[in-house]
């Protein structure tokens, strides 16, 4: 089967060869065509209840964002391999190697044996699949989607074809895996490391903010109507471009709004929510004040980069290991940040702020990690033999498998046999062995558990 099947049936100005082959494979029934022709735009291929009705593959152009690409619906996979559903089966399965993005179908609503057997067909090919689950209608089968994580593919999404739910982030995700990006995003903006900087007043936000993007640009008279939500200015560090969001603040106002805007958490909560990485800065001489510890949980929960800045250390004596003593404390009174730099600067004098940088870069460098799917099992393989999870009452708990579900913020989720009751010591050593060997030394990470039976 070396011929290709998918010699472009329209005209192309742009040369074939570049452009990507995308096919939607599954057994009959799961909602190819019904997908095919919502991507399409028309009614191309025929939907039909009875399984197997699309008997040919359908090239058609199709536009992901502004590129060009081609959709190929392929015939529904027959297990039974007869005459002319052998053909449409091998004509399937040789469209596999000659796609760049393998959109498989299945239905939440039910797995079956020719699924299992297109799974094995699909498991070389694993790195361009993109595991759709059709037929997610509502919110209430939405809980159904996380079961398909179980299938070790990186990338799962639930959509409903005849609803025309999740289409966007079936788009979204074929945009990244196709390396290309999405129509409403500037390039730029995908490799921007977006910085909040906060902190109590008078710890040297507007200083440092001054500092990093120019002279003066704090020094902005409020206008009437206009979004507070602005970005204060941008800079770039060794070939990285940073952008500076404005927080409450910096920003020169009364002392009194200042202050009410810095015991807002909504306020808060939007800026973390904006930043990839929060720079809290504490006046080194004043230490970390309960506040800060709040903001601190908010950040940490919401899965954000955080780097604790001591500023103003030129005011520090010098004696002895004061800088040092003040971090222990740091550390002392506030565990969970025990994995948050510590940087020490003066935003005044401009000391030590390349330092700084680096450490936001590699706290940035981090978020946006992603761990291969069998990488991670074969540690949690290892992790579980030098540890095995505690016994309940039912017997041992088991992990089975985890992937990692996001970058920025970092998740994973492990499905295990049971969820009810399970160790949390268990999750905080998952957790620990992630940061120690799949690189999250410096970062949040989230642990979430799926029930697999
Ligand atoms: P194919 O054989 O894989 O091409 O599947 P079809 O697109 O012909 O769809 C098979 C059946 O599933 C048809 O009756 C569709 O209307 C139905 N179907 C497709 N997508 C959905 C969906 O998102 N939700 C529901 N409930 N039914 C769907
Ligand atoms: P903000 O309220 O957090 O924006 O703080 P500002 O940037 O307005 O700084 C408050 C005061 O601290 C000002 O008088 C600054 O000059 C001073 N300041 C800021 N950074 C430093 C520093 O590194 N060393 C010293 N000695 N003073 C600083």
């Amino acid at each position: 089967m070396t011929d290709s099947i998918i010699s472009p049936p329209f005209d192309t100005q742009d040369s074939p060869a570049k452009i990507p082959v995308i096919s939607i494979v599954g057994r009959p029934n799961v909602g190819k065509s019904t997908l095919f022709n919502r991507l399409i735009g028309k009614r191309r291929a025929i939907t039909d209840p009875t399984p197997g009705v699309t008997r040919d593959l359908i090239p058609e152009r199709w536009y992901l964002g502004n590129h060009p690409v081609t959709l190929v619906d392929s015939g529904g996979v027959k297990v039974e391999r007869e005459g002319f559903d052998d053909l449409v089966a091998n004509k399937s399965l040789s469209l596999l190697s000659q796609s760049d993005a393998i959109l498989f179908m299945m239905e939440c609503t039910a797995v079956t044996a020719e699924d299992e057997e297109l799974l094995t067909a699909l498991r070389p090919y694993s790195e361009k699949v993109l595991l759709v689950v059709n037929k997610v209608d509502g919110p209430k089968r939405d809980d159904l989607v996380w079961e398909y994580y179980q299938y070790g593919f990186q990338r799962v999404v639930g959509i409903s074809a005849t609803h025309g739910l999740g289409i966007e982030d079936l788009e979204d995700t074929l945009l990244g895996m196709l390396n290309m990006v999405s129509l409403d995003e500037a390039p730029e903006e995908t490799e921007r490391v977006k910085l909040a900087i906060m902190g109590k007043p008078n710890t040297g936000k507007s200083t440092l903010t001054n500092l990093l993007v120019g002279s003066d640009v704090s020094i902005v008279s409020e206008i009437a109507g206009t979004t507070r939500d602005v970005v204060m200015g941008t800079f770039s560090y060794k070939g990285s471009d940073f952008t500076v969001l404005d927080t409450a603040g910096i920003r020169r106002k009364s002392k009194v709004e200042e202050d009410v805007e810095y015991y807002s958490v909504n306020r808060a909560i939007k800026t973390i929510d904006e930043a990839d990485v929060v720079l809290l800065m504490v006046d080194a001489i004043e230490g970390l004040s309960d506040q800060d510890k709040k903001i601190a949980n908010l950040i940490v929960r919401r899965g954000k980069g955080i780097i604790l800045v001591l500023n103003k250390i030129d005011l520090l004596t010098g004696i002895g290991n004061e800088l040092q003593a003040i971090k222990d404390r740091i550390r002392f009174l506030f565990p969970i940040l025990g994995f948050a730099p510590i940087t020490s600067i003066s935003a005044l004098k401009g000391q030590d702020i390349g330092k700084l940088l680096d450490t936001v870069w590699g706290v940035w460098r981090q978020l946006n990690k992603r761990v291969d799917t069998s990488q991670l099992n074969e540690a949690i393989k290892e992790w579980g033999e030098a540890y095995q999870p505690p016994r309940g009452s039912m017997g041992h708990y088991k992990v089975y498998y985890g992937t990692q579900f996001s970058a920025n913020p970092v998740k994973f989720l492990m499905f295990v046999n049971r969820i009810k009751d399970f160790p949390p010591i268990y999750i905080q050593y998952l957790k620990n062995c992630i940061r120690r060997d799949l690189g999250f030394t410096q970062i949040p990470i989230e642990v979430d558990l799926r029930e697999r039976r």
